[in-house]
């Protein structure tokens, strides 16, 4: 037992906890997963700080991409903390073989694991034990999952309703005991009538479905969830086959989860699941009657016109400019993404006979008839052509960014820290303070003697589990930094040849391989480039494009963080086309100042941004500025 008592007055706790669901996560089962694991600190007599409660609240256990886990991983290889709490192992994850890496790997960086409902490593038995529950957890969710898709087939068959998901716009879900023993779908009249509707101006008038929009807009109906009529609300409702009197079940199938070129409005960079839904195959869907709305015919007249108005679409977007920066461009005003509008589609007003981008929040049809941005278009020759040239100025001096990397990773002049050194006095330090416990208890050493000495020893092991953090993190930036330049030169090698004739779909491929997003602000463009490593690995040359890293991306430094220079997050990697693009107004562009607050300005900005203004020499920030195209984004 003394031994144990040694190990908890030294050990420095961290929690970890999860739910899966956001259900879950707000039936407050997370918050009993805490208190059980804090409940149990306190126990041992230790003190928790808040910054080591790592919780991951709505991600699934079948991914180790959660940014709770991440943080906890990167945390426990700077040493930062020497003991983790875990309410139970399937809550580390829930594959055994993921779970044995996460074991080991904490074992490694020297962490102490406590499951609040097993012990762990205390003999080989406990250890069998453990990747026997394991297993055994693993077989049984494979089970529960198999069982109950063939349960849900079986009731398909039976043609019961009530394994499909919410009833559609139209019909009112009855349960199992309003419904005297079986659950149906009863038509709710007023509803079923718009949705008659809407099938008769598509299928009949031939109509578009912003046309169907406008139209429901005018006569003031509400959608199922009381919102606007989308486009993609009414595609939805007209290709649904229970309004022809034949639900489906198994219409979608899950898979892996699918690219993306960058998170949608309001969704974090971190996908909460890393699974994403596909067309289910035909052989597997099951139809389950019931009541029809409308009639076969009219259900096939409108999937024939939904098919023509596609192909009209697709001729349309061929005859178009090609919009080269398509997915990438994101709002600073209000999130939303911007889209390429071609100037056919204006040929009625002549309005705009040039094709541009433009902000989904600026079409006050999609938000009930008000704006939500305040920006204006920009022309798409434009911004193409200036993106474009940033990055083919980019790919033809990687040299040059690679000095820009390295003067703002700053830490220049200093050399490489040996993070193996302070690893190794920080652990003689911990045995040294055990020495000291020990010499208390044994009577060898006084209350006055000990306490000081082992306050001094204490102290001494913060800094230099201090230190190792920030040694380990300028390692990892250079580290990254290294890697990634070395890759950004080869894929600069391979492209820099043809980037002259480069055809539309080259560039496209080349921009999309580069860059993560651009974000269009009031008097700036942010172009921010994937600095990952590997992210050209499959660059144009070798066909698809890799999207970036979510592991990379959740440890980027988060924009609106307060702590300075204390985060133990890297600082962002961000590039901006222009130094003034990288935080407040660079002060040239306001009225110059005149007598001795000249200077004022100038070191406003430094101060806030850490960044010098341009200078007069050619150095390389004043190379980006020329290049900027700034005059053109207002
Ligand atoms: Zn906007």
């Amino acid at each position: 037992m003394e031994g144990t008592s040694q190990l908890v007055s030294t050990a420095r706790p961290a929690i970890y906890a999860r739910v899966s669901s956001e259900q879950q996560a707000q039936q407050s089962t997370i918050e009993s997963q805490i208190v059980a694991i804090c409940e149990q600190v306190r126990k041992d007599g230790l003190f928790l700080d808040e910054e080591l409660c790592f919780v991951d609240e709505g991600y699934s256990g079948s991914t180790l991409v959660r940014p709770a886990l991440e943080q906890l991983r990167d945390v426990a290889w700077a040493g930062g903390f020497t003991r983790l709490y875990v309410h139970s192992p399937d809550r580390l994850a829930r594959k055994y073989a993921w779970k044995v890496l996460l074991v080991e790997e904490l074992q490694r960086c020297g962490i102490d694991l406590v499951f609040l409902n097993r012990s762990i490593g205390v003999s080989p038995e406990e250890d069998l034990l453990l990747q026997m529950q394991g297993m055994i957890a693993e077989y049984e969710r494979a089970k529960i999952m198999e069982r109950s898709r063939r349960g849900k087939r079986h009731a398909a068959r039976q043609g019961r309703v009530n394994i499909l998901t919410a009833a559609p716009y139209g019909y009112r879900y009855v349960g199992k005991h309003a419904g005297c023993g079986q659950a149906q779908y009863q038509v709710v009249f007023e509803e079923a009538r718009i949705v008659k509707q809407i099938f008769e101006w598509v299928g009949r008038d031939r109509c578009s479905l912003r046309e169907v929009g406008r139209r429901l807009r005018a006569q003031c109906v509400p959608s199922a969830k009381g919102r606007n009529w989308h486009v993609f609300t009414i595609r939805k409702l007209l290709t649904n086959p229970a309004y022809k009197g034949e639900a489906i079940f198994g219409k979608t199938r899950v898979g892996e989860r699918r690219h993306r070129l960058r998170p949608a409005r309001g969704q974090p960079e971190q996908p909460r699941s890393n699974t994403s839904r596909y067309p289910g195959a035909v052989e597997d869907q099951i139809i389950i009657p019931v009541p029809a709305i409308i009639h076969a015919e009219l259900f096939e007249a409108v999937a024939e016109q939904i098919a023509e108005n596609r192909k009209h679409h697709r001729q349309q977007v061929e005859k178009g400019p090609g919009y080269l920066l398509q997915g990438l461009l994101v709002c600073g005003c209000c999130g939303y993404g911007w889209y390429g509008k071609g100037s056919t589609r204006f040929a009625r007003n002549d309005r705009a006979p040039y094709p541009y981008y433009r902000c989904i929040g600026m079409d006050s049809f999609r938000f009930g008839g008000v704006k939500v941005c305040r920006y204006k278009p920009i022309r798409l020759e434009r911004l193409d052509a200036a993106v474009w040239a940033d990055v083919c100025n980019l790919l033809q001096n990687p040299k040059a960014l690679q000095k820009e990397f390295e003067r703002r990773l700053s830490g220049d002049s200093q050399p490489d820290i040996n993070v193996d050194q302070i690893q190794k006095q920080i652990r003689s330090l911990q045995r040294s303070v055990s020495r000291l416990i020990d010499a208390y208890e044994d009577g060898v050493l006084e209350k006055g003697e000990f306490e000081p000495r082992v306050a001094r020893a204490r102290e001494r092991l913060r800094r230099l589990q201090q230190d190792a953090a920030d040694a380990t993190q300028i390692a990892d930036q250079r580290k990254e930094l290294r890697l990634v330049l070395g890759h950004l030169e080869d894929f600069a090698d391979r492209v820099r040849q043809g980037l002259d004739q480069a055809d539309f779909s080259t560039r496209r491929e080349i921009i999309r391989s580069l860059v993560k997003t651009i974000k269009i602000e009031d008097q700036h463009v942010r172009i921010t480039y994937r600095v990952t490593p590997r992210p050209f690995a499959n660059g144009p040359l070798r066909g698809h494009f890799r999207q970036h890293c979510h592991r990379r991306v959740q440890r980027d430094h988060p924009r609106d963080c307060r702590q300075g220079a204390g985060c133990p997050l890297p600082q962002s990697r961000a590039r901006p086309v222009c130094p003034r693009l990288s935080g407040p107004a660079f002060p040239s562009r306001q009225p110059r100042p005149r007598g001795r607050g000249f200077l004022r300005p100038f070191l406003a900005y430094r101060a806030s941004t850490g960044i010098q203004p341009p200078n007069k020499g050619g150095s390389f920030r004043q190379k980006e500025r020329a290049r900027s195209l700034d005059t053109v984004w207002t």
